[in-house]
């Protein structure tokens, strides 16, 4: 794992459609970095199997591939920021998604003397997102990703990371959903890129490559990234 000064703690944005990459991606850098992801919707699909009140709030707008009221999604983001381990710096996975949501980042990070170390936006064609997506799942045991045609375990059916064998495919990750997530992403999140390039943060890849390929790009930034961070 490459050493990285987390004092404070780095804050990385991962920006991109649904179905960029940013998941898959995130976990990359989790592992290299040793930093933590932050997936809302990881959160949000946790709040929706838990019952809570925001979960119940959430699950029929996460059916219809919109948006969650920033109100909700800023609530857990904020609690889960709070938490013990994020001191090892952060990567943030669909978050922020509205610029209600990045003010409320910028406000939040203030608290703590925390600022954007980057935001990495994955440039991909719309037309390509409806395969990547609905040919994706992921391990039940250790959430690791997985796809149909990109990128299989070495052993059908077996995770090659914990070596489970149930797996599940979310609900939202069908063609018809896939339309109105696209839709909320130009509307509501693609205004964020020129949001972070006005505030000199802003790195764009194109995520059109093979997996790998993207890892490399992506892990050569926030390497540079983390090395150019004035000392605490
Ligand atoms: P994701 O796993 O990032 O693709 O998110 C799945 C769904 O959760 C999205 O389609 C939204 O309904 C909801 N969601 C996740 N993150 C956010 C966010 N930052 N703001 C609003 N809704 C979100």
């Amino acid at each position: 794992m490459d050493a990285v000064a987390t004092t404070p703690p780095a804050v990385l944005i991962l920006l991109g459609p649904p179905g960029a990459g940013k998941g898959t991606q995130a976990r990359m850098l989790e592992d290299r970095f040793g930093l933590v992801q932050l997936s809302t919707g990881d959160l949000l699909r946790a709040a929706v199997a838990a019952g809570t009140e925001a979960g119940k709030a959430a699950r029929a707008v996460m059916e219809a591939g919109e948006l969650v009221s920033d109100e909700i999604v800023i609530a857990i983001l904020r609690d889960r920021l709070a938490e013990a381990d994020c001191a090892r710096g952060v990567i943030l996975d669909g978050f922020p998604r509205t610029t209600v949501q990045a003010e409320a980042l910028d406000a939040l990070l203030a608290e703590t003397g925390q600022r954007i170390d980057a935001a990495i936006s994955l440039e991909v064609e719309d037309a390509a997102m409806v395969e990547r997506i609905s040919g994706r799942y992921s391990c039940a045991g250790c959430g690791e990703g997985w796809h149909d045609s990109f990128k299989r375990p070495a052993t059908e059916g077996v995770c090659d990371k914990c070596g489970g064998t149930e797996f599940d495919r979310r609900a939202d990750d069908n063609a018809e959903t896939v339309a109105s997530r696209l839709a909320a992403y130009h509307e509501r999140t693609a205004p964020l890129i020129a949001y972070y390039r006005d505030r000199g943060v802003l790195h764009s890849v194109d995520a059109m490559d093979g997996i790998d390929a993207i890892a490399g790009t992506l892990g050569g930034i926030v390497n540079t990234v983390i090395g150019q961070r004035a000392p605490a």
